[in-house]
């Protein structure tokens, strides 16, 4: 475990021997179909880190089967409820949470209500934004989210996620990153306009170390990852918004990768981060 998290980037010296995190909100298994591994053992290897809380929030089901090819169907979410609690029977000493990773629309917000926080007793709902609708047509946000038109539709999109009240936090919101190189005028405008947004509702955004591990992009000074985009969380701290730190693991041995490298960036900017079961405790 430990040479898998000190290979996976070396921000400061390697021979420092190198902190997972603690606790993670943002856990996938097999049943999104572009993840591998049972809940269980994304567990093992939580334990095996030393991690207290791990809450798993794979890619949801959709009443209307949108999207399929990157998320279970809902004839999977019984079982998907099971093999969590599988995993926490399987190791009492860690904190295990039941979420979903959801798209916001309007037509699925009784679902994600009713259903999945109602009946289900789900512990949370993680907003994102992995779709934008350009003339008609869905497209992956992560390649397409440019400046300025579809840029904006990303923006808008993600507003209207936060302010549906649904969800504990926003995933990635800076996943602008990976198709816009160079930080400009309509990127600033972009991360304005969302973190006010989460600022307003008081609702967490997520620095997301997946996007440490893609591949990077060639950007303003040189590579950098895809995501933490540093000049969002500049104008995310101008707007005071707390963050919370995620793996977003969708490999067991990624579980608690990201920590030194998130909270680099949460120090840089004086950033406040918030842990997700204090929010959970309140609420
Ligand atoms: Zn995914
Ligand atoms: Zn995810």
């Amino acid at each position: 475990m430990w040479v898998l998290i000190a290979s996976s980037l070396a921000i400061d010296s390697p021979s420092m021997p190198r902190m997972g995190l603690l606790r993670n909100y943002h856990t996938h298994t097999w049943r999104c179909q572009h993840a591998t591994g049972e809940a269980i053992n994304y567990a093992h290897e939580a334990v095996a880190a030393g991690m207290e809380v791990l809450g798993f929030s794979d890619h949801t089901a959709l009443p209307d089967h949108r999207w399929a090819n990157v998320r279970m169907r809902m004839d999977q979410l019984d079982e998907y409820e099971a093999a969590v609690r599988a995993a926490a029977e399987a190791h009492p000493s860690l904190h295990v949470l039941l979420g979903m990773e959801c798209e916001f629309q309007p037509e699925f917000a009784a679902f994600y209500r009713d259903e999945l926080l109602g009946r289900r007793g789900y512990d949370y709902l993680i907003g994102a934004g992995h779709y934008i609708k350009v003339d008609d047509r869905w497209l992956g946000s992560f390649d397409h989210a440019r400046a300025p038109e579809q840029l904006r539709i990303y923006v808008d999109l993600m507003v209207a996620t936060i302010e549906s009240g649904l969800f504990t936090f926003i995933a990635h919101p800076d996943v602008f990153g990976c198709c816009n190189p160079l930080w400009n005028a309509d990127c600033a405008a972009a991360a304005h306009d969302l973190c006010a947004a989460a600022a307003a509702t008081n609702t967490p955004l997520e620095l997301n170390a997946y996007g440490i591990r893609k591949p990077w992009v060639d950007g303003d000074d040189g590579p950098r990852p895809a995501y933490p985009w540093p000049p969002f969380w500049a104008i995310a701290a101008e707007h005071g918004v707390r963050v919370v730190f995620s793996s977003d693991a969708h490999r067991p041995q990624d579980v608690s990768h990201g920590a030194t490298e998130l909270a680099a960036i949460r120090d840089q900017f004086g950033l406040t981060e918030v842990d997700v079961l204090d929010l959970l405790v309140r609420t």
